[in-house]
């Protein structure tokens, strides 16, 4: 893969006016229309690594402008072609994987080995949504009365506006940008401000695999929220697909209503982490240490309370802490690490904010716990016993390395436990007794549950949550079908 971006954010730690750092609008790099651009800043040393183009609306409006004159001809190329486009940047991403896992790291600040696993994983809903671009079907019937046809058909909704968080800067981009194209819909994209370099290298990808000028356009911004407004009033704009805070979707989603724009909201979650006694426990903490700290905890999927019952809550604790603590962290580019810095100073103090709430109400560090020493923002695996039910951190989303656990009797009093919250987007539970796994899984409220499994992400399957977590779902062939519309033709003949 040839993307500059990659190999300027490595190579030589800065950026400059000859690399694509700029907007990517109709095929082509050109800067911001009023010249501004912004930093890129490296979390784990807080250093500068690139400036890239900072749009304003009127470059927002430039990019719909192309997305609106390329959308009747993508939308007429053959499935099977778009599909192929579709492999080719699949391809080169799986080839690229190195560069641009590094590129991750240098934004993110996620360990090396999670950013070429978020890549993979990114570049697998190209494959996927490749495969899916010659499934999109329609049905035809005889209507109920016998008195003629019924011809349905899926159609392309047309413009969408993608706005993405920096949390998995490529994967989530990818599971829009998939369907979308497989559907036969052009796409502005709005990447995270801290995250843009991930998103123009994906747009060098997608440029050299073939798609054509206008189809996709990236805009990086530190103004999200007049890019946000200009592009969702803009009447060519059918459909917003946003992956971000339930906070700020709800504020899309007003002002999606105002045009009655289709929208498609993948939010925050809070999810529980359910260990019964009867669970093997090795495997339950292999389980939380990947639902709990991968990617630095900073996933909308995070375990973010662990409930086990009370004959294994000290063992399964002791060796979870072990398991915590024997973490290395440092910058994610250097071997064995295994835990990188926190997005921002924000998110840091945020965590331990939180931290010092808990155990104001008594619950007690068994690691971790304080912010070390800079530069960074770093954060330290940290456990927390015998959390009250009443605090914050049980109801707010951590993102960071924080287990809180609460001890639980019984099986009805965990699961309406579990279920006290405004999000629902997964939950885990470990269980030998399959009956009774299958049992709470239908009782939880979250839109995912991995039974004896800490991950549940899969290009295959629809991703989502309910209640406050988000509408619609991302990723298997539900994925696909928020980027259509179905159109109905009673037939006479
Ligand atoms: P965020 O603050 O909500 O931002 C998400 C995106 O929205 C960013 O691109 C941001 O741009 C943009 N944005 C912010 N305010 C906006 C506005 N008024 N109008 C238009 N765009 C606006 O979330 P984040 O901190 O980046 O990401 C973390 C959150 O994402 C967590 O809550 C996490 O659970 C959630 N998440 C959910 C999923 C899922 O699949 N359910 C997956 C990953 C993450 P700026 O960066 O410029 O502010």
């Amino acid at each position: 893969m040839g993307c500059p971006v990659a190999r300027l954010c490595y190579d030589r730690g800065v950026s400059s006016s000859a690399a694509p750092t700029d907007l990517y609008i109709d095929g082509r790099w050109r800067p911001a229309a009023d010249g501004g651009r912004f930093d890129v800043i490296d979390p784990a040393t807080e250093k500068r690594i690139a400036s890239v183009a900072d749009a304003d609306a009127a470059d927002a409006i430039a990019a719909v402008d192309a997305a609106a004159a390329a959308q009747p001809t993508w939308a007429a190329v053959a499935p099977r072609q778009r599909g192929e486009i579709l492999r080719r940047a699949y391809e080169r991403m799986a080839a690229g994987a190195d560069s641009l896992a590094e590129l991750i790291v240098r934004e993110n600040g996620k360990p090396l080995p999670e950013a070429r696993g978020e890549v993979l994983y990114a570049a697998d809903f190209l494959r996927w949504y490749a495969e899916e671009a010659v499934r999109i079907d329609g049905t035809f019937a005889t209507a109920p009365a016998g008195t003629n046809r019924m011809l349905v058909l899926r159609q392309p909704i047309g413009v969408a506006l993608l706005i993405t968080p920096w949390n998995l800067p490529a994967a989530m981009i990818t599971r829009k940008i998939g369907p979308a194209l497989a559907a036969g819909c052009t796409v502005v994209v709005k990447p995270a401000e801290q995250t843009p370099l991930t998103a123009l290298a994906l747009a060098c990808v997608l440029d050299e695999a073939g798609v054509p000028p206008g189809v996709v356009n990236v805009v990086t911004t530190t103004q999200s929220a007049k890019v946000g407004s200009a592009v969702l009033t803009d009447a060519r704009v059918r459909k917003l697909s946003f992956t971000g805070s339930t906070e700020v979707g709800r504020r899309l989603l007003e002002q999606a209503a105002r045009r009655v724009v289709k929208t498609s909201m993948e939010l925050g979650g809070n999810a529980p982490f359910i260990v019964f006694a009867d669970a093997d426990l090795d495997a339950a903490v292999a389980g939380a240490m990947i639902a709990k700290m991968r990617h630095n905890g900073e996933t909308c999927t995070a375990a973010n309370r662990i409930y086990i019952e009370e004959p294994v809550y000290d063992a399964f604790l002791d060796r979870f802490t072990a398991a915590a603590a024997a973490l290395k962290m440092g910058h994610g580019l250097e071997a064995g690490v295994q835990l990188g810095p926190l997005i921002d100073a924000d998110g840091r103090d945020k965590v331990q904010r939180l931290v010092d709430a808990a155990v104001a109400r008594g619950a007690r560090v068994l690691t971790g716990g304080r912010v070390p020493r800079g530069p960074g923002f770093f954060y330290p695996p940290t456990v927390l016993a015998e959390v009250d039910s009443d605090s914050p951190i049980l109801c707010e989303e951590i993102f960071g390395p924080v287990a809180p656990a609460i001890r639980f009797r019984d099986t009805d009093t965990v699961i309406r436990a579990a279920n006290a919250v405004d999000h629902g987007l997964v939950a885990y539970v470990y269980t030998r007794d399959l009956g009774r796994g299958l049992r709470v899984a239908e009782a939880l409220e979250s839109g995912m549950v991995g039974l004896n499994r800490g991950l549940v992400s899969d290009p295959a399957a629809p991703f989502g949550g309910v209640k406050q977590s988000g509408i619609g779902r991302e990723g298997g062939h539900d994925g696909l079908l928020e980027y259509t519309e179905s159109k109905y033709i009673a037939l006479e003949f």
